[in-house]
């Protein structure tokens, strides 16, 4: 009776010891690991896209993605170590992203995601990928809104967790124009903001350029973009705030990415037919803060 209490006391302490030890070195390794060093050493990465932005990141019916940032995800794994096998894409809308990449539900969010004020206080920014223009689309058979002082009165969208109309409605920094008198409606991505145009529940989108030329692209005839831009949209690679080591790695990844001419041709692949102008110069570099 002594002899096996005596024994379960030591096996108990052994196994508290070996949990301790084990759990130690657990959240050191955890803590210490940036995503690229994970990325290195697993050969996996998780990355944050949109699955309903035609152009851009697109989940299509037999659950392949494709689309610019798609590509660019790919693109920029690979120089991480990770082979196109060890990508696995997340969805992720405008209004979760800050939420994932703090939560580590993705290891990287690219997905037409602004660079903003804001925004650089909760993440860190890799990039800019490339540099977007605000623009609005409205219904094909629509001449009264022509530039954005004309939005107001009208019915404009709003998409959650979005920048887009800040720019429209608000001021500097995150907004731009401060136009008075626009009526928001909300919608829960470009894709409902787009429907809801479609239908007349809304009498524009603005948003960037590459987004509307999807949508316009996509649905031929339906929409026009005013082709009057409002703002310069940075597109970042969202990274947990303060990982500086994954942001200079995913930076040099855009340089190259530039330099070796795949930029370009993704562009091409994505964009050229849509009538949208784009540019295929590396956008200038910004610091890792
Ligand atoms: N680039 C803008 C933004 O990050 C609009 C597109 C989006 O929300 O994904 O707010």
């Amino acid at each position: 009776m002594r002899v096996s209490r005596f024994g379960a006391a030591i096996g108990a302490a052994t196994a508290l010891a070996l949990a301790l030890t084990a759990c130690g070195s657990d959240t050191e390794k955890t803590e210490a690991k940036t995503v690229a060093q994970k990325a290195k050493e697993t050969k996996k990465i998780t990355v944050g896209v949109k699955y309903d932005q035609p152009a851009l990141g697109l989940k299509k019916p037999d659950g392949t993605f494709e689309g610019f940032d798609v590509d660019v995800a790919k693109y920029i794994a690979k120089e991480l170590g990770v082979p196109e096998s060890g990508v696995t894409f997340k969805e992720t809308r405008s209004e979760n992203r800050e939420s994932f990449i703090g939560g580590g539900q993705v290891d990287l969010v690219i997905a037409t995601y602004s660079i903003t004020d804001a925004r650089k206080k909760q993440v860190t920014f890799g990039g800019p990928y490339y540099v977007a223009q605000q623009d609005t689309m409205v219904r094909a058979d629509d001449n009264k809104i022509k530039k954005p002082e004309d939005l107001k009165g009208k019915k404009l969208c709003k998409a959650a967790g979005s920048n887009s109309f800040r720019r429209v409605t608000e001021g500097p920094p995150d907004g731009k124009l401060g136009i008075k008198g626009v009526n928001l409606v909300d919608a829960s991505s470009y894709s409902e903001c787009t429907a809801k145009l479609g239908t007349g529940a809304l009498d524009a989108v603005s948003t960037d350029d590459l987004i509307l030329a999807g949508f316009a692209n996509q649905q031929k005839g339906k929409f026009k973009v005013i082709n009057s831009p409002i703002s310069e949209e940075k597109y970042g690679v969202g990274i947990k705030k303060g990982d500086t080591e994954t942001c200079e790695a995913v930076n040099k990844a855009v340089t190259k990415m530039y330099q070796d001419g795949t930029a370009k041709t993704l562009l091409e692949k994505h964009f050229a037919g849509t009538g949208l102008q784009f540019k295929t110069t590396a956008p200038p570099a910004e610091g890792c803060a």
